[in-house]
């Protein structure tokens, strides 16, 4: 629910009620969560809040010092300036200063497993036709320098880029030789499987400072069966490929994520004992998406976000006690949301902005030359729907931005002009994802009482609240190092979701 600013009056000294938004407690229903317009929010009693906006609290109620503070109302209105307020809303929204910082070049289509869930168009490995050419590889590194963003992520996915080194090589160096000219900050970080790692290629990705995202999806069985190989070796393949990294890059050159199939949702436990074992102090744990093989196989793989959110709660709580035992441990999707919950920073996670991070945050080349706004606009196009191809390689960034596909994204692209979102106290933490409701409910603006994306954020914002509100102080302790641990607003930290 949402109530536009208004003026009020306290006794003698007028107050203003600024734009907010309030939401009742899931888990106690005489109380609300409540939020400004630049997301600083606080839990109160619902009938204090029909007293604030019915204008009968004293003027000098310490409700009123607190919602004051958190910009959700002004007094004395004849001093007060709403400068605090676009302050903060302009921090929460840093990400728009610079354009695109998050650039994924997809170097090869070509890979070795068969993974039902598998997003992308994968290939076979002797399917060459579906590498980047030099030529196309060479033009997207003069494309690369024309956005403005001062820190530019690149980001090497496929299928499986190892498989085609040559052109990962290439495109490291010619960004790094074009680079001296252009002086800008670069992060490198390539999505593989890791299985066809070899020592020559690491002492390649050290020279430049390449960090690495994998995935694994739990203990050898359950890894083996997502992930299927011929040989049904692939969890003893990605356990090699870490261990060949880390030996030379360092133990945190690796990040891995973990996609939760029908299978997964039986023991979490087991999986973040997996992550334990490896010596991984992150986890992410990412449900199914509406793309590529994953929607031919959803009938086998799949499950209700309810399903994905009550298997949450519990891989919560056992992640939770891996912190309390005294080994570090966090989730990487609840350090994001916490970190918009407590602390006034925006995050670097281009699926969950708004305005929507599509085109605006990240840009995809694909091997063939095309360009995206995100991989999810790819995984479409190669599922036969070009709807979101902003255009090819040769032609300029202006082109794509001014396309017909970038103005349908526009259109959706603004959570906080959305039907449902623009009444939703979490819109100012939240994000808009037109592409993901195009794919999941053909419509870019898409119905949020129906969306998988809604219920998603909505039930982990009130997860993640009803946890710190509730848990004990050693959970929020924990709970509030995530949220200053996870990526600002900073173009680069920019991530996505590949692997
Ligand atoms: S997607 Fe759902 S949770 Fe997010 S702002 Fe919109 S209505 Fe709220």
């Amino acid at each position: 629910m949402k109530f536009r600013g208004r003026e009020a009056f306290t006794g003698s000294r007028p107050y203003r009620l600024l734009p907010l938004r309030f939401r009742r407690l899931p888990w106690d229903p005489s109380r609300a969560f409540v939020s400004s317009m630049s997301g600083d929010w606080l839990l109160m009693e619902h009938a204090t809040l029909e007293r604030v906006i019915d204008r009968v609290l004293a003027a000098d109620d310490p409700v009123l010092t607190d919602m004051e503070a958190r910009h959700l109302i002004a007094r004395d209105i004849d001093r007060s300036t709403l400068a605090p307020l676009l302050s903060q809303y302009k921090a929460r929204k840093a990400y728009l200063s610079q354009g695109p910082a998050l650039h994924i070049i997809v170097v090869s289509l070509r890979c070795h497993h068969t993974c039902s869930y598998c997003q992308v168009s994968r290939k076979p490995t002797g399917a060459s036709s579906f590498d980047m050419s030099e030529e196309v590889a060479n033009t997207v590194v003069e494309r690369l320098f024309e956005w403005p963003s001062h820190t530019l992520t690149v980001e090497l996915q496929g299928g499986e880029p190892l498989l085609h080194f040559e052109r990962v090589h290439g495109l490291l160096s010619r960004i790094i030789e074009r680079n001296q000219r252009e002086h800008r900050e670069i992060r490198f970080v390539i999505a593989s499987t890791l299985h066809d790692l070899t020592d020559e290629q690491v002492q390649v990705l050290k020279t430049y400072n390449v960090q690495l995202s994998t995935s694994l999806d739990g203990p050898e069985a359950l890894h083996n069966a997502n992930r299927p190989r011929p040989e049904r070796d692939s969890h003893a393949r990605t356990l090699a490929g870490i261990e060949r990294a880390r030996a030379t890059l360092g133990p945190g050159s690796v990040s891995a994520l973990t996609t939760i199939t029908r299978r997964s949702l039986e023991d979490p436990l087991a999986i973040i004992h997996e992550y334990r074992r490896r010596d991984f102090h992150s986890i992410s744990l990412r449900p199914l998406s509406p793309y590529g093989f994953a929607r031919k196989t959803v009938a086998r793989t799949g499950y209700s976000i309810d399903e994905f959110l009550a298997f949450y709660r519990k891989a919560l709580e056992i992640i939770l006690s891996v912190n309390h035992d005294g080994y570090e441990l966090e989730e990487g999707y609840a350090s994001l949301l916490l970190s918009q919950l407590h602390t006034p920073f925006s995050h670097g996670y281009v699926d969950l902005r708004s305005p929507t991070g599509a085109g605006l945050g990240a840009v995809v080349y694909d091997y063939d030359g095309q360009v995206y706004p995100s991989d999810e606009a790819r995984m479409l196009a190669a599922m036969g729907d070009t709807s979101f191809a902003l255009g090819r390689v040769e032609e300029s960034p202006r082109t794509w931005l001014s396309s017909p596909a970038m103005r349908r994204i526009l259109d959706a692209g603004v959570a906080e002009a959305l039907p449902g979102c623009s009444d939703c106290a979490y819109v100012p933490l939240c994000g808009a994802d037109p592409i993901d409701h195009y794919a999941r409910q053909g419509d870019p603006v898409g119905h949020r009482p129906t969306s998988d994306f809604c219920r998603k954020q909505m039930g982990m914002f009130d997860l993640l609240l009803e946890r710190w509100e509730l848990g004990s102080d050693a959970d929020r302790r924990v709970l509030e190092q995530w949220a200053l641990k996870a990526p600002r607003s900073t173009p680069s930290d920019d991530v996505s979701e590949a692997g």
